[in-house]
């Protein structure tokens, strides 16, 4: 389906953004990956996805915090791959506290990395995508995106905020072949959850297998985490010709945490 289409995952090496880039990836869109991790994983990762699915695999060190290199990201992936046709915006961090201990600086990294990236991103992406009348971008945004936790202040902002931004680029793209759309996951078990977990585990002194239960009990009622490949299918069907008319929505996939 994605045959000659170049895809960018921003925050591609580890959960969720690496799930999607599989699942781009199986559809035969060339990749460009994003994100921190060592040079040998890296390197292991492209060989991974190139020998599997017979694509082109780049890799970009950029990181999200900072403007010039988000949009040196895209000038790379159009230079080595020809061309930036799908943009998924999912790199992210998380910092619980409540709003009075809530550390300035990591306000401001999360508002940064969660936030403004999309912006820096989508800016620098989207006359290309608008020159050849097609696109699809993709914003990872979260439950935390449509309703609110307590001790996640940043987190919650810049989320509520990225369903904005992808309202508003929906609209300036509605009379074009562009598309942007976000999706909103619950509890995803990846490094980011996994650190909330081993702090709940610890908070209460019981095991890691009841922390996650705990966790999942609190806000998602079908007590299951989404996975990565779940939401790598959402993010193909939504670079489908089927979704061509999704403009502006958020997709909940959540196990039922935002119906209630
Ligand atoms: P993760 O920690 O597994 O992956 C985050 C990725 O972002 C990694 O590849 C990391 O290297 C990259 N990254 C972090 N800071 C970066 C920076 N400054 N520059 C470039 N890359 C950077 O986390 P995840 O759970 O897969 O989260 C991915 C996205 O999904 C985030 O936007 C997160 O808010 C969102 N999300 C996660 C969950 C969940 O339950 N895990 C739920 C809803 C939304």
């Amino acid at each position: 389906m994605l045959n000659g289409k170049v895809a960018l995952v921003t925050g591609s090496t580890s959960g969720i953004g690496l799930g999607i880039a599989w699942a781009l990836a199986r559809q035969g869109a060339s990749l460009m990956l994003n994100g921190f991790a060592d040079r040998t994983a890296i390197d292991r990762l492209r060989q991974e996805l190139a020998g599997s699915c017979k694509i082109q695999v780049g890799y970009s060190a950029a990181d999200m915090s900072k403007p010039a290199e988000i949009a040196a990201m895209i000038e790379q992936a159009t230079t080595e791959l020809g061309r930036v046709d799908i943009l998924v915006n999912n790199a992210g961090i998380q910092h619980t506290a409540p709003i009075e201990s809530f550390p300035a600086d990591k306000w401001d990294a999360i508002i940064a990395i969660n936030l403004s990236a999309t912006f820096h991103a989508i800016r620098a992406a989207l006359p290309q995508m608008k020159a050849r009348n097609w696109g699809r971008i993709i914003n990872i945004a979260s439950a935390h995106g449509l309703v609110a936790s307590a001790n996640k202040v940043a987190y919650v902002a810049a989320k509520h905020g990225v369903i904005g931004l992808t309202k508003v680029v929906a609209l300036e793209t509605a009379a074009s072949g562009v598309t942007c759309n976000a999706i909103c996951p619950g509890w995803v078990l990846t490094p980011l959850v996994q650190k909330q977990v081993d702090d709940w585990a610890a908070r209460e002194s019981i095991s890691g297998e009841q922390a996650k239960l705990a966790l999942l009990s609190e806000k998602q009622p079908s007590k299951e985490f989404v996975t990565p490949d779940q939401l790598g299918g959402v993010a193909a069907f939504l670079c489908s010709d089927a979704a061509a008319q999704i403009r502006g929505a958020s997709f909940s996939v959540d196990g039922g945490w935002t119906a209630q």
